[in-house]
């Protein structure tokens, strides 16, 4: 995909943080791989629906930026998880109420409903509290994001990647609908949890979908 899709696609999904609440004002941010090249991020500071395409930043696979504003603060978040997980071509990164009043209490999401597995595995996992915007925050992000392509950060937000930016907004707005479901049945008592052998059959039955987990939903 040429770099101004690209871009514009950006705006849009960043524009999706504000209207699907997963994040208010300019907090989050979204960006998408470019192959041979590194990736394309929100700028840091700039509200949504202010955003224009060369309001865009490149950033290469070494950190270096091309742009004429500052990429967001996580830019280093969204590198180590480029350079690490080959298969992650789009990210989103936001702050909404219910996964981060979770990652507040630095729990994750465990085995509660049977879309836990959207995310790739049997849990949700939460990573442990660091500085925004360092290498350790990235480090513990990393962690928790291994065999998953969601994650929960204590004491921030979350975390989600895909293969476009499409799939990774769906799979962040999943993460979210889920913390709140599981808020909810707190509230009414302690969850039995699916079993290893039943999150093997989701997981299973997920595969065969491809990669598109939305399905199992309809
Ligand atoms: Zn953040």
């Amino acid at each position: 995909m040429r770099h101004a899709d690209l871009r514009k696609q950006i705006i849009q999904t960043a524009l999706q943080l504000n209207t699907t609440g997963l994040s208010a004002g300019s907090s989050g941010n979204v960006s998408a791989r470019v192959e041979d090249e590194g990736f394309l991020i929100t700028p840091s500071g700039v509200k949504y629906h202010k955003l224009r395409a060369k309001d865009i930043v490149l950033v290469d696979f070494d950190g270096g930026v091309r742009g004429r504003l500052a990429p967001s603060s996580e830019w280093r978040l969204h590198l180590d998880i480029y350079k690490q997980r080959p298969e992650a071509k789009a990210i989103v990164h936001a702050h909404p109420p219910y996964a981060t009043a979770l990652a507040c209490l630095n729990k994750g999401i465990p085995a509660f409903h049977y879309m836990v597995a959207a995310a790739g595995g049997k849990d949700i996992r939460c990573c442990r509290y660091e500085l925004f915007g360092t290498q350790e925050l990235s480090d513990a992000v990393r962690e928790a994001l291994q065999g998953r392509r969601a994650c929960l950060m204590g004491h921030h937000g979350l975390v989600a990647f895909g293969d476009d930016l499409e799939k990774a907004m769906s799979l962040a707005v999943e993460v979210e609908v889920l913390a709140q479901q599981y808020q909810l049945v707190l509230q009414m008592g302690e969850p039995k949890l699916l079993s290893d052998a039943e999150m093997d059959d989701v997981l299973h039955r997920f595969l065969s979908y491809g990669d598109n987990a939305q399905k199992a939903k309809d």
